[in-house]
Protein backbone atom coordinates (compact mmCIF):
# COMPACT_ATOMS: atom_id res chain seq x y z
CA UNK A 1 0.00 0.00 0.00
CA UNK A 2 1.57 3.73 -0.72
CA UNK A 3 1.96 6.01 1.81
CA UNK A 4 -1.02 8.50 1.46
CA UNK A 5 0.24 11.72 1.99
CA UNK A 6 -2.47 14.50 2.75
CA UNK A 7 -2.50 18.36 2.37
CA UNK A 8 -5.37 20.22 3.85
CA UNK A 9 -5.97 23.48 1.75
CA UNK A 10 -4.32 24.49 -1.55
CA UNK A 11 -3.63 28.33 -0.59
CA UNK A 12 0.24 29.48 -1.26
CA UNK A 13 1.91 27.07 0.86
CA UNK A 14 -0.55 23.65 0.03
CA UNK A 15 -0.90 23.98 -3.37
CA UNK A 16 2.55 24.53 -3.90
CA UNK A 17 3.67 21.81 -1.37
CA UNK A 18 2.22 19.73 -2.97
CA UNK A 19 3.02 20.06 -5.95
CA UNK A 20 7.03 19.51 -5.05
CA UNK A 21 5.76 16.29 -3.16
CA UNK A 22 4.41 14.93 -6.09
CA UNK A 23 7.97 16.10 -8.56
CA UNK A 24 10.12 14.89 -5.69
CA UNK A 25 8.24 11.51 -4.57
CA UNK A 26 7.84 7.92 -6.31
CA UNK A 27 4.28 7.77 -6.95
CA UNK A 28 4.96 4.08 -6.88
CA UNK A 29 5.95 4.49 -2.87
CA UNK A 30 3.33 7.58 -2.25
CA UNK A 31 -0.33 9.10 -2.79
CA UNK A 32 -1.10 12.46 -2.46
CA UNK A 33 -3.68 14.09 -1.78
CA UNK A 34 -5.00 17.67 -1.64
CA UNK A 35 -8.49 18.74 0.21
CA UNK A 36 -9.32 22.33 -0.40
CA UNK A 37 -13.00 23.76 0.09
CA UNK A 38 -12.93 25.82 -3.16
CA UNK A 39 -12.32 24.08 -6.81
CA UNK A 40 -9.59 27.04 -7.83
CA UNK A 41 -6.63 27.92 -6.12
CA UNK A 42 -7.50 31.71 -4.44
CA UNK A 43 -5.30 34.49 -4.96
CA UNK A 44 -6.04 35.75 -1.49
CA UNK A 45 -3.54 38.70 -2.09
CA UNK A 46 -5.20 40.28 -4.35
CA UNK A 47 -8.82 39.65 -2.38
CA UNK A 48 -9.43 43.66 -1.76
CA UNK A 49 -8.99 44.16 -5.48
CA UNK A 50 -12.03 41.64 -5.58
CA UNK A 51 -14.00 43.37 -3.48
CA UNK A 52 -13.57 46.86 -4.90
CA UNK A 53 -14.51 45.28 -8.42
CA UNK A 54 -11.52 43.97 -10.22
CA UNK A 55 -12.49 40.40 -10.92
CA UNK A 56 -9.40 37.69 -10.00
CA UNK A 57 -8.17 35.58 -12.61
CA UNK A 58 -9.49 32.18 -12.29
CA UNK A 59 -6.77 29.33 -11.46
CA UNK A 60 -8.67 25.45 -11.12
CA UNK A 61 -7.02 23.54 -8.74
CA UNK A 62 -7.92 20.44 -11.56
CA UNK A 63 -6.23 22.15 -13.62
CA UNK A 64 -3.13 23.01 -12.07
CA UNK A 65 -2.78 19.58 -10.50
CA UNK A 66 -3.61 18.05 -13.98
CA UNK A 67 -0.82 15.33 -15.04
CA UNK A 68 1.16 15.72 -11.80
CA UNK A 69 -0.53 12.66 -10.11
CA UNK A 70 -2.15 15.01 -7.24
CA UNK A 71 -5.86 13.54 -6.51
CA UNK A 72 -7.99 16.78 -5.15
CA UNK A 73 -10.95 16.30 -3.00
CA UNK A 74 -13.00 19.57 -2.94
CA UNK A 75 -14.78 19.65 0.19
CA UNK A 76 -14.45 21.78 3.44
CA UNK A 77 -12.06 19.83 6.16
CA UNK A 78 -14.17 19.97 9.53
CA UNK A 79 -11.90 17.81 11.88
CA UNK A 80 -8.59 16.30 12.17
CA UNK A 81 -8.02 13.39 14.28
CA UNK A 82 -4.06 12.94 14.69
CA UNK A 83 -4.50 9.78 17.07
CA UNK A 84 -6.58 7.87 14.33
CA UNK A 85 -5.00 9.77 11.24
CA UNK A 86 -7.61 10.46 9.98
CA UNK A 87 -9.69 13.96 8.59
CA UNK A 88 -12.99 14.69 8.83
CA UNK A 89 -14.41 16.74 5.54
CA UNK A 90 -18.10 17.55 3.97
CA UNK A 91 -19.24 18.68 0.98
CA UNK A 92 -22.80 18.59 -0.85
CA UNK A 93 -22.82 15.00 -0.52
CA UNK A 94 -22.44 14.65 2.90
CA UNK A 95 -19.29 14.03 5.18
CA UNK A 96 -16.16 11.15 4.48
CA UNK A 97 -13.36 10.35 6.86
CA UNK A 98 -10.08 10.08 5.00
CA UNK A 99 -7.31 8.35 6.41
CA UNK A 100 -3.45 9.05 5.81
CA UNK A 101 -0.27 8.57 7.07
CA UNK A 102 1.19 11.90 6.58
CA UNK A 103 -0.48 15.18 7.22
CA UNK A 104 0.69 18.29 5.78
CA UNK A 105 -2.24 21.51 7.47
CA UNK A 106 -2.06 24.59 5.53
CA UNK A 107 -5.70 25.75 6.05
CA UNK A 108 -4.62 29.45 5.92
CA UNK A 109 -6.35 31.82 8.48
CA UNK A 110 -9.68 34.05 8.66
CA UNK A 111 -10.52 37.43 10.33
CA UNK A 112 -9.91 37.66 13.62
CA UNK A 113 -13.01 39.49 15.01
CA UNK A 114 -11.27 39.61 18.63
CA UNK A 115 -14.09 39.28 20.21
CA UNK A 116 -15.72 42.99 19.01
CA UNK A 117 -19.51 42.79 19.30
CA UNK A 118 -21.28 43.01 16.23
CA UNK A 119 -18.57 41.81 13.78
CA UNK A 120 -19.98 38.76 12.47
CA UNK A 121 -23.25 40.16 11.96
CA UNK A 122 -22.97 43.26 10.57
CA UNK A 123 -19.31 43.40 9.30
CA UNK A 124 -17.87 42.54 5.77
CA UNK A 125 -14.37 41.49 5.38
CA UNK A 126 -11.40 40.40 2.87
CA UNK A 127 -9.79 36.74 3.87
CA UNK A 128 -11.44 35.01 2.07
CA UNK A 129 -13.11 34.88 -1.12
CA UNK A 130 -16.92 34.69 -0.38
CA UNK A 131 -16.39 37.34 1.61
CA UNK A 132 -14.93 39.78 -0.63
CA UNK A 133 -17.90 38.70 -3.59
CA UNK A 134 -19.99 39.76 -0.31
CA UNK A 135 -18.46 42.93 0.16
CA UNK A 136 -18.25 43.59 -3.70
CA UNK A 137 -22.07 43.22 -4.07
CA UNK A 138 -22.37 45.19 -0.82
CA UNK A 139 -20.59 48.14 -2.69
CA UNK A 140 -22.49 47.87 -6.17
CA UNK A 141 -25.49 48.44 -3.94
CA UNK A 142 -24.21 51.25 -2.63
CA UNK A 143 -23.88 53.03 -5.64
CA UNK A 144 -22.24 56.49 -5.82
CA UNK A 145 -23.62 57.37 -2.40
CA UNK A 146 -22.67 55.56 0.74
CA UNK A 147 -19.76 55.77 3.28
CA UNK A 148 -17.30 52.86 3.89
CA UNK A 149 -15.23 52.31 7.19
CA UNK A 150 -12.19 50.20 7.19
CA UNK A 151 -11.51 48.80 10.75
CA UNK A 152 -7.72 48.53 11.31
CA UNK A 153 -4.89 50.14 10.40
CA UNK A 154 -2.00 47.73 9.16
CA UNK A 155 -1.79 46.46 5.50
CA UNK A 156 -4.78 44.68 4.86
CA UNK A 157 -6.53 48.03 6.43
CA UNK A 158 -4.56 49.95 3.99
CA UNK A 159 -4.77 48.13 0.88
CA UNK A 160 -8.86 47.81 1.18
CA UNK A 161 -9.06 51.55 2.12
CA UNK A 162 -7.17 52.42 -0.70
CA UNK A 163 -8.54 50.32 -3.28
CA UNK A 164 -12.19 50.94 -2.77
CA UNK A 165 -11.83 55.00 -2.85
CA UNK A 166 -9.49 54.50 -6.06
CA UNK A 167 -12.14 52.40 -7.47
CA UNK A 168 -15.28 53.50 -6.16
CA UNK A 169 -14.21 57.41 -6.21
CA UNK A 170 -18.38 58.01 -5.27
CA UNK A 171 -17.90 56.62 -2.25
CA UNK A 172 -16.96 58.47 0.66
CA UNK A 173 -14.40 55.94 2.68
CA UNK A 174 -12.86 56.39 5.98
CA UNK A 175 -10.31 53.81 8.05
CA UNK A 176 -10.13 53.71 11.91
CA UNK A 177 -7.42 52.48 14.21
CA UNK A 178 -6.89 52.06 17.36
CA UNK A 179 -3.12 52.92 16.87
CA UNK A 180 -1.46 55.02 13.97
CA UNK A 181 -1.75 54.86 10.77
CA UNK A 182 1.02 52.52 9.53
CA UNK A 183 2.79 53.42 12.74
CA UNK A 184 5.13 50.97 11.80
CA UNK A 185 6.63 52.44 8.55
CA UNK A 186 9.66 54.57 9.17
CA UNK A 187 9.25 58.27 8.42
CA UNK A 188 9.61 58.31 4.41
CA UNK A 189 7.18 55.67 4.02
CA UNK A 190 4.77 57.44 6.58
CA UNK A 191 4.81 60.43 4.93
CA UNK A 192 4.00 58.72 1.74
CA UNK A 193 1.31 56.79 3.12
CA UNK A 194 -0.86 59.53 4.10
CA UNK A 195 -0.40 61.78 1.39
CA UNK A 196 -1.98 58.86 -0.71
CA UNK A 197 -4.97 58.73 2.11
CA UNK A 198 -5.21 62.60 1.40
CA UNK A 199 -5.13 62.22 -2.24
CA UNK A 200 -7.68 59.47 -2.62
CA UNK A 201 -9.85 61.64 -0.30
CA UNK A 202 -9.74 58.84 3.14
CA UNK A 203 -10.57 60.21 6.17
CA UNK A 204 -7.90 58.88 8.95
CA UNK A 205 -9.41 58.02 12.86
CA UNK A 206 -6.68 57.33 14.73
CA UNK A 207 -6.43 56.27 18.43
CA UNK A 208 -9.96 54.84 17.97
CA UNK A 209 -10.55 51.16 19.34
CA UNK A 210 -13.54 50.42 17.50
CA UNK A 211 -15.81 48.41 20.42
CA UNK A 212 -18.97 47.44 18.56
CA UNK A 213 -20.12 47.09 14.78
CA UNK A 214 -23.54 47.92 14.02
CA UNK A 215 -26.02 47.96 11.07
CA UNK A 216 -25.14 51.55 10.65
CA UNK A 217 -21.56 51.49 11.28
CA UNK A 218 -19.41 51.64 14.23
CA UNK A 219 -18.72 52.78 17.94
CA UNK A 220 -15.21 53.75 18.99
CA UNK A 221 -14.42 52.89 23.52
CA UNK A 222 -14.44 56.59 23.97
CA UNK A 223 -18.30 56.27 22.43
CA UNK A 224 -17.33 58.43 19.07
CA UNK A 225 -19.48 56.69 16.43
CA UNK A 226 -18.46 56.42 13.29
CA UNK A 227 -21.69 56.46 10.79
CA UNK A 228 -21.36 53.85 7.77
CA UNK A 229 -23.06 52.08 5.13
CA UNK A 230 -20.54 49.25 5.04
CA UNK A 231 -18.60 48.08 7.59
CA UNK A 232 -14.85 46.51 7.03
CA UNK A 233 -13.17 44.29 9.28
CA UNK A 234 -9.69 44.95 8.30
CA UNK A 235 -8.06 44.11 11.81
CA UNK A 236 -5.96 41.22 11.89
CA UNK A 237 -6.18 37.70 11.13
CA UNK A 238 -6.75 34.41 12.98
CA UNK A 239 -6.78 30.78 12.27
CA UNK A 240 -9.13 28.49 11.80
CA UNK A 241 -9.98 26.60 15.17
CA UNK A 242 -9.53 23.04 13.48
CA UNK A 243 -5.90 22.54 14.67
CA UNK A 244 -6.88 23.02 18.14
CA UNK A 245 -9.87 21.16 18.43
CA UNK A 246 -8.08 18.11 17.04
CA UNK A 247 -5.66 18.19 19.80
CA UNK A 248 -2.84 19.24 18.50
CA UNK A 249 -0.33 21.57 20.11
CA UNK A 250 -1.04 24.96 19.13
CA UNK A 251 -0.13 28.49 20.84
CA UNK A 252 -2.62 30.49 22.37
CA UNK A 253 -3.88 31.89 18.82
CA UNK A 254 -4.76 28.57 17.54
CA UNK A 255 -1.52 28.33 15.67
CA UNK A 256 0.07 24.78 15.18
CA UNK A 257 3.25 24.54 17.22
CA UNK A 258 5.98 23.33 15.25
CA UNK A 259 9.83 22.47 15.30
CA UNK A 260 12.31 24.12 12.84
CA UNK A 261 11.14 21.66 10.54
CA UNK A 262 7.77 22.63 10.36
CA UNK A 263 6.64 18.90 12.60
CA UNK A 264 4.38 19.11 15.27
CA UNK A 265 5.50 18.90 18.51
CA UNK A 266 2.91 16.85 19.53
CA UNK A 267 1.80 14.50 16.55
CA UNK A 268 4.46 12.72 14.86
CA UNK A 269 3.72 12.66 10.93
CA UNK A 270 1.83 16.09 11.15
CA UNK A 271 3.59 19.06 9.62
CA UNK A 272 2.25 22.66 9.32
CA UNK A 273 3.00 25.21 7.10
CA UNK A 274 1.74 29.03 5.97
CA UNK A 275 -0.47 30.97 8.47
CA UNK A 276 -1.63 27.81 10.48
CA UNK A 277 2.04 27.50 11.80
CA UNK A 278 3.57 29.07 14.76
CA UNK A 279 6.98 29.56 13.62
CA UNK A 280 9.75 31.85 15.36
CA UNK A 281 11.74 33.21 12.09
CA UNK A 282 15.90 33.62 11.92
CA UNK A 283 15.43 37.01 14.12
CA UNK A 284 13.96 34.58 16.86
CA UNK A 285 10.17 36.33 16.82
CA UNK A 286 7.42 34.75 15.15
CA UNK A 287 6.86 34.52 11.30
CA UNK A 288 4.11 37.17 10.22
CA UNK A 289 1.21 35.67 8.63
CA UNK A 290 2.30 36.08 5.26
CA UNK A 291 2.58 35.04 1.45
CA UNK A 292 6.40 35.35 1.72
CA UNK A 293 6.19 33.57 5.09
CA UNK A 294 4.19 31.19 3.30
CA UNK A 295 6.42 30.47 0.69
CA UNK A 296 9.82 29.57 3.61
CA UNK A 297 7.51 27.49 5.74
CA UNK A 298 6.35 25.30 2.71
CA UNK A 299 9.82 24.67 2.05
CA UNK A 300 10.74 23.76 5.09
CA UNK A 301 8.17 21.51 5.80
CA UNK A 302 8.31 19.64 1.92
CA UNK A 303 12.05 19.40 2.32
CA UNK A 304 11.33 17.36 6.23
CA UNK A 305 8.47 15.16 4.91
CA UNK A 306 10.88 14.52 2.31
CA UNK A 307 13.80 13.75 4.64
CA UNK A 308 11.02 11.89 7.31
CA UNK A 309 10.20 9.34 4.85
CA UNK A 310 12.95 9.06 2.28
CA UNK A 311 15.83 9.12 4.80
CA UNK A 312 17.31 11.82 3.00
CA UNK A 313 19.33 14.79 4.98
CA UNK A 314 16.54 17.50 5.82
CA UNK A 315 18.19 20.75 5.03
CA UNK A 316 17.16 24.24 6.54
CA UNK A 317 15.79 26.83 4.20
CA UNK A 318 15.75 29.79 5.50
CA UNK A 319 13.09 31.74 7.77
CA UNK A 320 13.53 35.52 7.08
CA UNK A 321 11.20 38.75 7.07
CA UNK A 322 12.45 40.96 4.67
CA UNK A 323 9.90 43.66 4.83
CA UNK A 324 6.52 44.26 3.19
CA UNK A 325 4.99 45.87 0.05
CA UNK A 326 1.83 47.76 0.70
CA UNK A 327 -0.39 48.40 -2.28
CA UNK A 328 -2.17 51.81 -2.58
CA UNK A 329 -4.42 51.26 -5.36
CA UNK A 330 -3.47 50.64 -8.28
CA UNK A 331 -0.62 52.30 -9.20
CA UNK A 332 1.03 53.12 -6.48
CA UNK A 333 2.76 51.19 -3.43
CA UNK A 334 5.75 51.37 -0.45
CA UNK A 335 7.81 48.52 0.37
CA UNK A 336 9.36 49.13 3.16
CA UNK A 337 12.38 47.18 4.16
CA UNK A 338 12.66 45.92 7.36
CA UNK A 339 16.08 44.90 9.67
CA UNK A 340 16.77 41.62 11.55
CA UNK A 341 14.70 42.92 14.51
CA UNK A 342 11.59 43.79 12.09
CA UNK A 343 12.17 47.17 12.44
CA UNK A 344 11.54 49.35 9.40
CA UNK A 345 14.79 50.53 7.80
CA UNK A 346 14.64 54.55 7.04
CA UNK A 347 14.62 53.23 3.12
CA UNK A 348 11.59 52.51 0.97
CA UNK A 349 11.09 52.23 -2.16
CA UNK A 350 7.56 54.24 -2.98
CA UNK A 351 5.02 55.14 -5.88
CA UNK A 352 4.85 53.79 -9.47
CA UNK A 353 7.81 51.99 -9.35
CA UNK A 354 6.98 50.19 -6.08
CA UNK A 355 3.34 49.82 -7.75
CA UNK A 356 5.48 47.67 -10.48
CA UNK A 357 7.23 45.43 -8.10
CA UNK A 358 3.92 44.76 -6.46
CA UNK A 359 1.97 43.61 -9.06
CA UNK A 360 5.27 41.69 -10.47
CA UNK A 361 5.60 39.94 -7.11
CA UNK A 362 1.48 39.19 -7.30
CA UNK A 363 1.56 38.15 -11.18
CA UNK A 364 4.88 36.04 -10.31
CA UNK A 365 3.14 34.09 -7.57
CA UNK A 366 0.09 33.24 -9.22
CA UNK A 367 2.06 32.01 -12.12
CA UNK A 368 4.02 29.74 -9.58
CA UNK A 369 0.83 28.53 -8.19
CA UNK A 370 -0.93 27.77 -11.25
CA UNK A 371 2.32 25.66 -12.10
CA UNK A 372 2.97 23.89 -9.18
CA UNK A 373 5.65 21.59 -10.81
CA UNK A 374 7.01 23.80 -13.41
CA UNK A 375 10.78 23.57 -13.50
CA UNK A 376 11.32 21.04 -10.30
CA UNK A 377 13.17 18.47 -11.24
CA UNK A 378 11.45 14.72 -11.20
CA UNK A 379 13.67 13.12 -8.32
CA UNK A 380 11.73 10.08 -7.93
CA UNK A 381 13.05 9.33 -4.18
CA UNK A 382 11.74 5.74 -3.05
CA UNK A 383 10.12 5.15 0.38
CA UNK A 384 12.55 4.25 2.82
CA UNK A 385 11.64 5.27 6.27
CA UNK A 386 8.05 5.05 7.75
CA UNK A 387 8.75 6.07 11.19
CA UNK A 388 8.56 9.50 11.72
CA UNK A 389 11.15 10.71 13.25
CA UNK A 390 10.08 12.30 16.54
CA UNK A 391 10.94 16.18 16.56
CA UNK A 392 13.58 16.06 19.41
CA UNK A 393 15.53 13.58 17.65
CA UNK A 394 16.36 16.15 14.82
CA UNK A 395 19.04 18.69 15.79
CA UNK A 396 17.20 22.54 15.51
C1 LIG B 1 -6.65 41.02 1.10
C2 LIG B 1 -5.35 40.38 1.49
C3 LIG B 1 -4.16 40.91 1.03
C4 LIG B 1 -2.95 40.30 1.37
N1 LIG B 1 -1.81 40.86 0.90
C5 LIG B 1 -0.65 40.27 1.20
C6 LIG B 1 0.57 40.80 0.70
O1 LIG B 1 0.58 41.80 -0.02
N2 LIG B 1 1.72 40.16 1.01
C7 LIG B 1 1.73 39.04 1.79
O2 LIG B 1 2.81 38.50 2.04
N3 LIG B 1 0.59 38.53 2.30
C8 LIG B 1 -0.58 39.11 2.02
N4 LIG B 1 -1.72 38.58 2.52
C9 LIG B 1 -1.65 37.42 3.41
C10 LIG B 1 -1.49 36.14 2.59
O3 LIG B 1 -2.53 36.07 1.65
C11 LIG B 1 -1.52 34.93 3.51
O4 LIG B 1 -0.52 35.07 4.49
C12 LIG B 1 -1.29 33.67 2.69
O5 LIG B 1 -2.39 33.47 1.84
C13 LIG B 1 -1.10 32.47 3.60
O6 LIG B 1 -0.98 31.32 2.81
P1 LIG B 1 -1.58 29.93 3.33
O7 LIG B 1 -1.29 28.94 2.29
O8 LIG B 1 -1.17 29.69 4.72
O9 LIG B 1 -3.15 30.20 3.40
P2 LIG B 1 -4.18 30.51 2.22
O10 LIG B 1 -3.51 31.09 1.05
O11 LIG B 1 -5.29 31.25 2.85
O12 LIG B 1 -4.69 29.06 1.82
C14 LIG B 1 -5.51 28.30 2.68
C15 LIG B 1 -6.32 27.37 1.82
O13 LIG B 1 -7.07 26.51 2.68
C16 LIG B 1 -8.42 26.47 2.25
N5 LIG B 1 -9.24 26.22 3.43
C17 LIG B 1 -9.40 26.99 4.52
N6 LIG B 1 -10.21 26.39 5.39
C18 LIG B 1 -10.57 25.21 4.85
C19 LIG B 1 -11.35 24.12 5.28
N7 LIG B 1 -11.97 24.09 6.47
N8 LIG B 1 -11.47 23.05 4.47
C20 LIG B 1 -10.84 23.01 3.27
N9 LIG B 1 -10.08 24.02 2.81
C21 LIG B 1 -9.95 25.10 3.59
C22 LIG B 1 -8.68 27.82 1.62
O14 LIG B 1 -9.77 27.73 0.70
C23 LIG B 1 -7.35 28.08 0.94
O15 LIG B 1 -7.32 27.53 -0.35
C24 LIG B 1 -2.94 39.16 2.19
C25 LIG B 1 -4.15 38.61 2.64
C26 LIG B 1 -5.34 39.20 2.30
C27 LIG B 1 -6.62 38.60 2.78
Amino acid sequence: MRHRITVLGAGYAGASAAGYLARHLQPDDFEITVVNAEPDFVERMRLHQLAAGRPLRRHGLAEMFAGTGIRLRVASVTAVDPQQRTVTVADGEGTERIEYDSLLYTLGSTIDGQGVAGVAEHAFHVAGQPAALRLCRRLDELGEGGTVLVVGGNLTAIETATEIAESRPGLRVAVATSGELGGWLAPKGRRHLLRAFDRLGIAVHEHATVERVERAGAVAADGTVFAATATVWAAGFAVHPIAAASGLAVEADGRITVDRMMRSVSHPGVYAAGDSAYVIGANGRPLPMSCASAGFTRMQATAAIIGDLTGHRISKTPLEYLGNCISLGGKDAIFQAVDGDARSKPWSLRGRTAARFKAFVLSGAAWNMSHPTYGLPARRRRLTAVRHRAPAEVAG
